[in-house]
């Protein structure tokens, strides 16, 4: 446990966004938070008001009123820092937070760094580092899903998976560590079949946790989606319909779509990043040869292909063709049998042999919402949207269960080749070290600053 090291600074920021609104607000953390904010306010004692109270009054300067503010009062440990926190609401004016800010600074606050009031709230123990991570990551959530993981995790329900995991190690650490007192004895406290059996469970839950983060990459960063397809097939078409609004160029001559178009859609809360493609087709032309070029490039990229074809001017043997020629990489992709609106009933039934395969109407706007249902299926997203699953989204904790899992291995090489008690303890002890460092049981100067100063400042 991280000892609580209250700090002796003062610290201030500004904590709502940057510019011009109804109110803004500035917090101030540390010993002399209730005391600066005193000096220049003219209204009730500050400091003879209880905790989790407010009080109008009047900031000045001297004589002069910067400011009608209102000052909520948050006395340690029962604040986001545990140190007295001191909120001041003030009119949402660059000019006023500014003098403000500076009038606090003269009373002897100090600006706070990035991340500062959180890290504070850290080292204090009001939450681990898991959940502090989560902060950053819920003021950054732009999505429902998004939003929902980071929650779970500044709630406690990742970190306390892995406390749980961390738990069922030291036991068995301290088992094994008690043998080598009676190592004259022989004895064995610590039954290394119930260890081999904890450990296969342990490698279960972390391998799932890994495999999350494949959905925790999605979620932060979206579907790389690639929309590739012969000039015509009505790529523009449905990248349009798709985003509902007119970025790419859409024209009957074919080949026009010379360039990559990138553009996003939110998708049962999931950012599908979709990439426009210049139509794959053997050219002279120069221009249209740079742009299929750029096609194979970008499949290289995608995580997931929509291949569109016509199916009224495509035969099931062109779109095998089709496809061979593509050689597309190895991730899931979907047939789009497009412009179904113009389409016989045998045309519509000639493709029964293809799987993954979807019929709309780009142009007519039909059959999008179930190519949007199997987008979502492709990518696995059911499992996050119902939010049965803990999923990770920090590389952080991804490394470091990578390291435990490794680890993990060892000590069953170890097992298994009869390794002696006090490198068994050894291994499993450096297991400890990687599970801590997810929530901040194990921490250095480097690894906190390098976490921190990621936040914005007055978080
Ligand atoms: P791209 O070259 O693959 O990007 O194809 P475009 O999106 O430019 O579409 C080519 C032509 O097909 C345009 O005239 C579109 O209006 C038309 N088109 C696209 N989708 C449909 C559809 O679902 N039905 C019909 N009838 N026409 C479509």
């Amino acid at each position: 446990m991280i000892p609580s090291i209250l700090s002796k600074d003062t610290i201030v920021a500004l904590s709502t966004a940057a510019g011009h609104g109804a109110i803004a607000v500035i917090r101030l953390s540390g010993p002399e938070a209730i005391s600066i904010v005193q000096s220049v306010f003219k209204g009730k004692n500050l400091q003879k008001q209880a905790s989790h109270t407010l009080h109008f009054g009047t900031i000045r300067d001297a004589e002069k009123i910067l400011d009608e503010v209102v000052v909520t009062l948050f006395k340690g440990p029962n604040s986001y820092t545990k140190e007295d926190v001191v909120e001041v609401s003030c009119h949402g004016s660059p000019y006023i937070t500014e003098q403000l800010l500076k009038l606090f600074l003269r009373q002897g606050a100090r600006l706070a760094e990035a991340g500062e009031f959180t890290k504070r709230a850290f080292l204090n123990g009001q939450f681990d580092l898991a959940q502090a991570e989560a902060v950053a990551d819920l003021i950054a959530s732009d999505s429902a899903l998004t939003h929902q993981v980071a929650m779970k995790q500044m709630r406690g329900g990742f970190s306390q998976e892995i406390k749980a995991l961390r738990a069922q190690l030291i036991h068995f650490a301290s088992m094994i560590e008690l043998e080598l007192d009676f190592s004259e004895e022989d004895v064995e406290f610590a039954d290394r079949s119930a260890l081999r059996r904890l450990i296969s469970s342990l490698q279960r839950l972390i391998t799932d946790l890994l495999q999350s983060f494949e959905m925790g990459n999605v979620l932060k960063n979206g579907v790389p989606t690639v929309i590739a397809g012969k000039p015509n097939a009505g790529k523009s078409t449905l990248l349009n319909a798709l985003l509902n609004e007119e970025k790419a160029i859409v024209s009957e001559i074919p080949g026009t779509t010379r360039d990559v178009i990138e553009d996003e859609a939110m998708i049962g809360g999931i950012r599908f990043r979709f990439i426009d493609t210049a139509g794959l087709r053997e050219t002279l032309d120069t221009v249209e040869a740079i742009g299929v070029a750029r096609t194979k490039e970008q499949l290289q990229k995608a995580a997931l292909v929509l291949y569109l074809f016509d199916v009224t001017s495509t035969t099931p043997a062109q779109l095998q063709e089709e496809l061979d020629a593509l050689n597309l990489p190895a991730v899931p992709y979907l047939l789009l049998g497009n412009k179904k609106d113009l389409a016989t009933p045998e045309q519509l039934g000639s493709f029964g042999s293809f799987e993954n395969l979807v019929y709309l109407s780009a142009g007519k706007k039909e059959g999008l919402e179930d190519l949007k249902k199997e987008l979502l299926e492709q990518v696995n997203a059911n499992e996050a949207i119902t939010g049965d699953r803990t999923i990770v989204t920090n590389l952080r904790h991804y490394q470091s269960l990578q390291q435990t899992s490794d680890t993990l291995i060892e000590v069953l090489q170890g097992l298994d080749s009869g390794l002696t008690g006090d490198w068994l303890a050894a291994d499993i002890r450096r297991c400890l070290y990687y599970l801590g460092q997810i929530t901040g049981e194990i921490t250095t100067d480097d690894l906190l600053d390098n976490i921190f100063t990621k936040f914005c400042i007055g978080k």
